[in-house]
């Protein structure tokens, strides 16, 4: 079965340890570490600026009512809801900027990302939301704290897509990482979006926590894919070194070996083979028959899949990123620098990067491969791959295989080297 399922010859957990992760999501290229401009004048991000074609807007907000010791997220931890006004506050200030300067700007999506969107205070959400005029809204969730009144908050704007943070549902594997969540809590959050018409489902979950065993994730997955979630992202837990301590604050926090941690994974991947989702790659995998099935042309950003993506990305609030198809620019990380930057007029981003004519190259291959899942032949060498079935070569192309599907990531970081040892873009 698994040969069929994956178009080739190896089994998924084989190709995994032939494979391993070479730990880039290509959403950012180059990658943050290696952004180097500073102090980046708000008027040269306007110059590169045009409101012609509608913009995505993200807004990240830090609150958690807990800390998950396996979070690599910006996040504050609050117990009440005394720190929203003032940060909410900012925001549509930093928003303000742009509509005095670009007035006419239109917004198609607006993302709203944490942290925890719906540790809020109801007024403080439906403020927030209230500022904002958009064509769809896409917001992340964490189910334990979703009320039906948020739900009709929420179901009073153009809702495209609501992200659940499920993670796992083994509550021996939640309690060691500090989370607390019950099956039953995401049952009803997923009741409540269905009964608000809150549009697409998505859910997140993670392979690689401590205590996970192909017994629960199996386990897990049943309990998820009865529901029918129209989207799964299935992601490895980020290896974030930085914040060991904070990883290892609570229970037993060993990291999972690299072998166990594909076993995870083949066993998700097989559960959803079976329930019917179809893998987009980059850890996406939708229900078939679902609108995102037939979507054609998918992009990718740092917020989402979809067909519908804008070029301009604005982010507001702490640590959000910001770009177009020349720059990145991202505001401060802590949240007391953000809240206490320019107030008066908003006058720096405190780090960016202009892109080069080949970064801007670079971006488009990997977003034509990502689109279409071929690869133009320009005597590239993919042997190995080809070997192994990620690839197939065909006169003028290489085709991403069902099995390539889950190495997009090693895929494009070969193209990539092939790319610059030739200098083929620079
Ligand atoms: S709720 Fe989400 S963002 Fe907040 S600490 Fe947990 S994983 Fe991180």
């Amino acid at each position: 079965m698994l040969q069929t399922d994956y178009s080739s010859r190896y089994s998924l957990s084989h190709l995994m340890e032939v494979f391993p992760s070479p730990g880039k999501r290509y959403t950012l290229s180059p990658t943050p570490s290696k952004w180097r401009q500073r102090d980046i004048l708000i008027q040269n991000w306007f110059d590169h600026l045009n409101d012609q074609a509608p913009w995505d807007l993200y807004i990240h907000i830090p609150f958690c009512k807990s800390i998950c010791t396996f979070c690599g997220c910006n996040v504050k931890i609050t117990e009440g809801h005394d720190q929203e006004g003032i940060y909410i506050d900012k925001i549509i200030q930093e928003w303000s900027f742009y509509k005095k300067e670009f007035p006419q700007a239109k917004v198609n999506n607006l993302f709203i990302g944490g942290g925890t969107p719906n540790a809020l205070s109801d007024k403080n959400l439906a403020r927030l939301l209230e500022n904002f005029e958009f064509e769809g809204l896409s917001i992340e969730l964490a189910p334990q704290l979703f009320t039906e009144s948020q739900a009709k908050i929420l179901s009073q704007f153009k809702v495209r897509r609501v992200s659940f943070g499920v993670q796992d549902l083994d509550q021996h594997v939640l309690q060691n990482v500090n989370r607390q969540q019950k099956t039953e809590d995401v049952y009803n959050a997923l009741f409540l979006a269905r009964k608000y018409g809150l549009g697409d489902i998505s859910i997140d979950l993670i392979y690689g926590m401590p205590l996970q065993t192909s017994h629960t994730i199996e386990k897990t997955f049943t309990k998820i894919l009865s529901q029918y979630p129209d989207l799964v992202y299935y992601y490895p837990l980020a290896h974030v070194p930085w914040q060991a301590s904070r990883q290892k604050a609570y229970g037993h926090f060993e990291s999972t070996a690299q072998k166990q941690k594909n076993i995870l994974y083949e066993k998700g991947v097989n559960k959803l083979n079976q329930e019917g989702y179809k893998n987009l790659g980059f850890n996406a995998f939708v229900l078939k028959d679902s609108s995102l099935d037939y979507s054609h042309s998918l992009k990718r950003n740092i917020c989402s899949i979809g067909s519908d993506l804008s070029s301009t990305l604005i982010g507001l609030g702490v640590s959000s990123i910001t770009s177009n198809n020349k720059m990145y620019l991202q505001n401060h990380k802590i949240i007391e620098k953000y809240l206490h930057s320019d107030q008066k007029e908003r006058k720096l981003f405190p780090i960016g990067y202009i892109k080069s004519e080949y970064d801007i190259s670079l971006e488009s291959i990997f977003q034509k491969v990502f689109e279409d899942k071929v690869i133009k032949d320009q005597n590239y060498n993919f042997t190995n791959m080809t070997r192994y079935g990620l690839l197939e070569k065909n006169k003028g192309f290489y085709k991403v295989t069902e099995a390539g599907l889950h190495f997009l990531p090693h895929i494009l970081d070969q193209l990539e080297k092939q790319l610059h040892s030739n200098n083929r873009y620079s």
